[in-house]
């Protein structure tokens, strides 16, 4: 891109997060809520590093990616720019395959997408193996993505299998089980698919107080989202435009 490209889309990303910002206000104060509750997470997925680098210009310190090895290549890319000097943490919030485990704990400060005892398993180890060899530092933040549906193929725990998921991770040692995440079933009612998550959350924080992250909420629907507790939104297309259309 030429330099005046640049500049249009340096511009064209702070007035669309601006308005997401202005978004996430307004429906905090409908539902009664402090916006200092809720993080906005930039989901960066299909896009470069210089997006990125754009949106860290605007004070933006967290990230989501989901795919493998795009994220590995781009956050290798971003660190690499000596004009970031600030700590930005990542999240990994897309479906986790077991083979690619070994290069997302090297990036992620959290995944989002922990739906199985054999994944859980998988990432405690690697973090181990990362932690030993100074690829990493602390343990990994863990989200159990709960399906609200009855489809197995799109991601996340059964409701009710949420509790002995949520003991297994608090029992790992690399693991730190944070909270919940879940992406509402297509078509659903959103309110009613939320209104559910955070009854599912309310149980796991009884037994789990420290987990109280609630990733909940996307472009389409964050301010149902904000309505019933969410304290993390992940939104790219409101912020950085149409992705491809590629299923991620
Ligand atoms: C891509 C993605 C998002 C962002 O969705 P938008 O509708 O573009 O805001 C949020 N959550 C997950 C899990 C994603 O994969």
């Amino acid at each position: 891109m030429g330099r005046r490209d640049d500049t249009a889309r340096r511009n064209d990303i702070a007035s669309a997060l601006a308005a997401v910002r202005t978004r996430l206000d307004a429906a905090c104060r409908d539902a009664g809520r402090d916006p200092a509750e809720v993080v906005l997470l930039p989901v960066t997925k299909f896009f470069p590093a210089s997006d990125v680098r754009t949106l860290y210009d605007l004070g933006c310190r967290e990230f989501g990616e989901s795919r493998e090895p795009e994220a590995s290549t781009k956050i290798a890319e971003f660190r690499a720019d000596s004009g970031v000097v600030d700590v930005v943490r990542w999240h990994m919030i897309g479906r986790l395959q077991r083979n690619k485990v070994r290069s997302v704990v090297r990036w992620a400060d959290t995944v989002h997408s922990v739906d199985s005892v054999r994944l859980a398993d998988t990432l405690d180890a690697a973090v181990g193996v990362a932690r030993d060899d100074g690829t990493r530092s602390g343990p990994l933040e863990v989200l159990l993505q709960v399906s609200l549906d009855t489809d197995p193929a799109r991601g996340g725990v059964a409701v009710e299998e949420v509790d002995a998921l949520a003991a297994h991770v608090a029992a790992s040692p690399n693991l730190a089980l944070r909270g919940l995440m879940s992406v509402p079933p297509v078509d659903s009612d959103p309110d009613q698919a939320f209104a559910w998550l955070a009854v599912v959350h309310a149980g796991v924080l009884r037994d789990h107080p420290a987990a109280t992250v609630l990733s909940a909420g996307m472009t389409g629907d964050l301010e149902a989202a904000i309505r019933h507790g969410s304290t993390c939104v992940r939104v790219g297309t409101a912020i950085l435009g149409q992705r491809p259309i590629i299923s991620a």
